[in-house]
């Protein structure tokens, strides 16, 4: 490894742990001192988190993304790395910068990933909830609609974009949650000790919690749905908002973060909901990575870069499509394979190459 690899990864994990360290004193403070503390406290801190969700966080992403191309091809091609950083600058630029500043709402981050991933937009929806009632004074009418259309625009830019190119275009160019992470500080996972091949033990593991995790998504997402309808529902709505809150700070900020520290940069990716059910509108879209058996010398390239440790080699040794569920179409096996058997594609990206093939 050369000296200025050495150096360039060292600046990349510095400005992880820092993300990290930020995330977890701020987050901390926001979550859990705002309400009690003084008014004019309160207000730094609430600042201090916007400022740290919108701006570091963006500045973070731009150079982190600089260094990671750096650094990665200087050992392989980043033709689809390029593009998933791009990706997630723009995303970045949109949402934590543009939007806010445009329609003066530093929480525009709130709004960005689809049903079932949060039921903050539905909780907006009612008007006795604490979501409601937390952010009326501060947003008006006006700007509760603004944010609500911004919903649901990216919703169907999301959902429609995935019919056409595959779970790619939101795990691998869009998600400001861990999509972002897991590309813009790809080559210094985990943070403590090596990467280590996944167990099909983990797998199986990290399976039952996906199944878990969507249909806790699901059901949260339905009790709101029939809160909104006015059906008789069980249980206290408060209660199930807190609820909500503490799974997202445990079982997905907390863990997103211990995944980076000690597994990979995908750990979460494995049982995130949102990604569930992109998972299946990938199938829908014909989402695949295509081998070549003629190309394929058995390097295993593919497999030990693959952040989903799906087996590729095995179907580019037989001349197979690799069309697995958990698939986040990021292109690292692309990039890694030393042949370039690879490529990825969907129904729609195959009847554009094949028109301008034949023009
Ligand atoms: S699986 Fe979920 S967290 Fe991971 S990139 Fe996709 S949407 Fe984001
Ligand atoms: S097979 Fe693995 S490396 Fe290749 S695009 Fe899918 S998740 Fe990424």
């Amino acid at each position: 490894m050369s000296k200025e690899t050495d150096k360039e990864l060292t600046i990349l994990k510095i400005i992880l742990w820092t993300y990290i360290i930020l995330c977890f004193i701020i987050a901390g403070l926001n979550y859990g001192y705002v309400k009690t503390a003084p008014e004019s406290i309160a207000k730094l801190i609430t600042w201090t988190w916007h400022f740290y969700e919108n701006w570091i966080k963006s500045i973070f992403i731009i150079t982190a993304s600089i260094l990671t191309i750096r650094i990665i091809k200087r050992t392989q091609r980043t033709q689809m790395r390029k593009r998933n950083l791009t990706g997630f600058i723009i995303s970045a630029l949109i949402v934590h910068i543009f939007a806010p500043l445009i329609l003066n709402n530093n929480e525009m981050y709130f709004f960005v990933m689809p049903l079932p991933w949060t039921t903050t937009p539905l909780q907006l929806l009612f008007e006795d909830s604490s979501f409601y009632a937390s952010r009326f004074p501060l947003w008006g009418i006006t700007g509760i609609t603004a944010v609500l259309i911004f919903y649901g625009l990216i919703s169907g830019i999301v959902f429609l974009g995935t019919l056409l190119f595959g779970r790619r275009w939101q795990c691998s160019t869009l998600c400001l949650f861990n999509g972002f992470a897991a590309e813009v500080f790809a080559p210094v996972f985990p943070l403590i000790g090596t990467k280590k091949k996944v167990q099909p033990k983990t797998i199986r593991v990290l399976m039952i919690l996906k199944w878990f995790n969507l249909t806790l998504a699901l059901l949260f997402t339905f009790y709101w749905v029939l809160i909104l309808f006015e059906m008789p529902v069980l249980g206290d709505y408060e209660l199930i908002g807190k609820l909500e809150i503490y799974k997202y700070l445990s079982a997905e900020l907390l863990m997103m973060m211990f995944f980076w520290i000690a597994f990979r940069g995908r750990g979460y990716c494995y049982y995130c909901p949102l990604g569930t059910v992109l998972a299946f509108l990938g199938k829908i879209s014909g989402m695949k990575i295509i081998t070549n058996n003629t190309e394929c010398i058995n390097c295993n390239q593919c497999n030990l870069a693959c952040p989903m440790a799906i087996d590729i080699k095995s179907k580019a040794l037989k001349g197979e499509p690799v069309n697995s569920l958990r698939c986040v179409g990021c292109g690292h096996c692309v990039d890694a394979c030393t042949t370039e058997t690879l490529s990825y594609t969907t129904t729609f990206l195959g009847v554009i190459s094949k028109k301008s093939q034949m023009r």
